[in-house]
């Protein structure tokens, strides 16, 4: 397969009524201006959204009034410039085929195939279940694999539950509960992973497939790449892109960073969010060792806006001199995040993602069944329950001198017996439990800490909402004051009183409402002797989920907190932030054999009215350190290979930064 480098995602979905479809795409322009932008390959439309097909079908609909092949010409001049490309088709979304053949639509629970807000696109969805357009779909893939691209994008992937005659019809067939929601989906889920095999017996071997929207991990034998879709400042945030890449990354081999050029979103045809703004998403995908592509939706009538591809053309030039370092690169990381996600991860993991991000730890997520030998302290976030494969392979991590940080209900096992249980109230339900866990009652689950390690009683969930905690060793900066926990876990007490690291403090009042007074004042009232973060030998926890809490807060103590627990079990960090390094700052490593890229990124977004901008780079002053484990014999910014001051003490090499400007790659070797 070609490989990727630098990629350029192409939207082209088109209204019915542009009468001069196609005008102004000249296929030899364009492919010369990615060509002259450094683009090596591209997402180039088959099928759009509206269902309209850009080439001359005999299966599905051809765009009203257009003459010419659009992607048969893209493909041969792309190709001609050594530009691969990948054909485009929207799947989830086919309104001219639903319009149509509305038994091939989702139909939801009240019966209608058209709902929602009818201005944006998922108001009528596919049903992949549906005869017709199962063999419609196989039909127009064929067609589309017969030109010479290099492989499949499948946009809109997205299951829902379908009570569609043929869904219910085969859902009854089978003696599933139609009236249980869990189990409609997972038969939609079942639906959407044979129409992805379906697609994937079709496009065969050597040709790229991805299937945009499925998770991640549950399709890791479907895709064989990962394109992170993520318009930070578009509505998906800034916190989604780093633990996705942390995650996607030990998925599959190539995983690249697609961000797009909007002001707003998708379709924003008026819009352009600066090239800085790209330029901070893609050092944010360098960071992470992935490659870069960044999306744009083609005038129909008008062709590329040359001054964006001027742009991205200086861009891609300057990663260009970046490859011979970061091709084949992957991050280097000592800490491993564990979670039983299939692909997307919650707030829980953008607030950890954000969290250890400003503390500069370098992190990996892996999924439960994924190795975790090379981590030297592994992280359960707030809602990882262990199961009994984990908790296995977390007591051999334990037994080879493995270090565990939980937090929340990570680090609990389901257990059915012993003392130590959190007993759930009727009618209450016990958050986190997902996963496998997901279709057991969680009323009738009682938990445990999974591993003897943690020596300390759990006496149950914390039923407060608005509990406080102490640090026992006050951090540096930090003022003494019960802190808000702003979400709550469980109740635990420590054995020994010198593995206290935070006391529990209980407030006069829950948040409720009493009859007469909402009780929206809720001061701290004592400390109850229950324990708020705790460390026994090496394991730690803390009560409540701080992980979403940061998420949600931000409260710079909570990351105090972690960092305290982080810096006790794991000393020696492959990187340390010294003096000059702000935590707006991401500090990263990747590597390769014999080489180490050090990566230091000091752009970040400003919150402007409802959006968050990036209008130029931020810059660092000169002379800010950071500290390396492992001792290096020359250190360059690159590309050109610049010496970098630097120096060797107690088994890390301290760098002395130049003036950075908004991100700069530095050679360790
Ligand atoms: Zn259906």
């Amino acid at each position: 397969m070609r490989t990727i480098k630098r990629a350029i995602h192409f939207d082209f979905h088109t209204m019915p009524g542009i009468y001069d479809i196609g005008q102004g795409f000249d296929a030899e322009k364009i492919a010369q201006q990615l060509s002259d932008a450094q683009v090596d390959y591209v997402n180039f439309f088959a099928a759009c959204n509206l269902g309209f097909c850009y080439f001359p079908t005999k299966t599905g609909a051809a765009y009203p009034g257009l003459k010419s092949d659009l992607l048969g010409d893209i493909v041969r001049e792309c190709h001609k410039r050594s530009i691969g490309v990948t054909a485009y088709l929207s799947v989830g979304l086919m309104h001219e085929q639903a319009r149509k053949h509305p038994e091939w639509a989702n139909m939801n629970k009240d019966g209608q195939v058209i709902y929602g807000d009818r201005t944006v696109n998922f108001f009528r969805n596919m049903c992949y279940n549906a005869p017709g357009f199962r063999a419609f779909l196989a039909d127009l893939v064929r067609e589309i694999c017969a030109y010479d691209i290099d492989g499949l994008f499948c946009d809109n992937m997205v299951y829902r539950p379908c009570y569609c005659n043929a869904c219910t019809e085969d859902m009854l067939a089978r003696g599933i509960d139609i009236s249980d929601d869990a189990a409609v989906l997972a038969f939609n889920r079942e639906v959407l992973m044979r129409t992805a095999q379906d697609i994937k017996a079709i496009v065969g071997p050597g040709r790229y497939l991805y299937m945009n929207g499925m998770p991640y991990h549950l399709f890791r034998d479907i895709d064989t790449h990962i394109e992170i879709e993520c318009l930070p400042s578009g509505g998906w945030g800034y916190d989604f892109f780093w633990p996705h890449a942390a995650y996607a990354r030990n998925i599959q081999d190539t995983v690249l960073y697609m961000t797009g050029r909007f002001q707003a979103s998708w379709g924003d045809f008026g819009g352009y969010k600066t090239k800085a703004s790209i330029e901070n998403d893609l050092y944010d995908g360098l960071c992470n060792g992935l490659l870069p592509s960044v999306g744009d939706h083609i005038h129909p009538a008008a062709g590329l806006v040359g001054g964006i591809y001027k742009d991205i053309g200086e861009i891609y030039a300057r990663f260009r001199r970046y490859e011979p370092y970061t091709l084949g690169a992957r991050a280097v990381t000592d800490v491993g995040v564990i979670t039983n996600s299939p692909g997307y991860l919650g707030n829980d993991f953008l607030g950890l993602g954000r969290m250890l991000g400003e503390l500069k730890l370098c992190f990996d997520i892996v999924h439960q069944d994924m190795d975790i030998d090379r981590f030297s302290l592994v992280i359960l976030p707030d809602n990882m329950i262990v199961n009994e494969p984990l908790r296995a392979k977390l007591r051999a991590y334990l037994d080879r001198g493995g270090k565990i940080l939980s937090a929340g209900f990570g680090g609990l096992a389901v257990q059915n017996s012993g003392d130590a249980r959190i007993h759930l109230a009727a009618g209450e339900t016990m958050p986190g439990v997902n996963g496998d866990m997901a279709a057991t009652d969680p009323k009738t689950l009682s938990f445990a800490f999974a591993l003897p390690e943690y020596d300390a009683v759990l006496s149950g969930a914390d039923l407060s909402n608005s509990s406080y905690y102490y640090f026992t060793r006050l951090p540096e900066g930090s003022v003494e004051m019960p802190w808000a926990m702003y979400k709550q876990g469980i109740l635990m007490t420590a054995n020994r009183p010198e593995d206290v690291r935070a006391r529990y403090v209980k407030a006069y009042f829950n948040v409720h409402w009493d009859g007469m007074h909402g009780y929206y004042y809720t001061p701290p009232e004592k400390e109850t002797g229950h324990t708020a973060a705790l460390r026994c030998g090496n394991v730690a926890h803390i009560c409540f989920p701080i992980f979403e809490a940061y998420y949600d807060k931000a409260m710079r103590e909570h990351k105090l907190l972690v960092k305290q627990l982080i810096d006790e079990l794991h000393p020696e960090p492959l990187l340390k932030p010294l003096e000059g390094i702000p935590s707006t700052a991401r500090v990263t490593l990747t590597g390769r054999e014999g080489i180490t890229l050090l990566h230091v990124k000091v752009s970040y977004p400003e919150p402007r009215g409802r959006f968050d901008i990036v209008e130029e780079h931020n810059i660092q002053k000169v002379g800010a350190r950071v500290a390396v484990r492992g001792r290096y014999n020359r250190v360059c910014l690159l590309p050109d290979e610049k010496p970098v001051e630097w120096q060797y003490e107690n088994g890390y090499t301290i760098i002395t930064l130049p003036e950075i400007v908004g991100y700069d790659m530095f050679l360790l070797e």
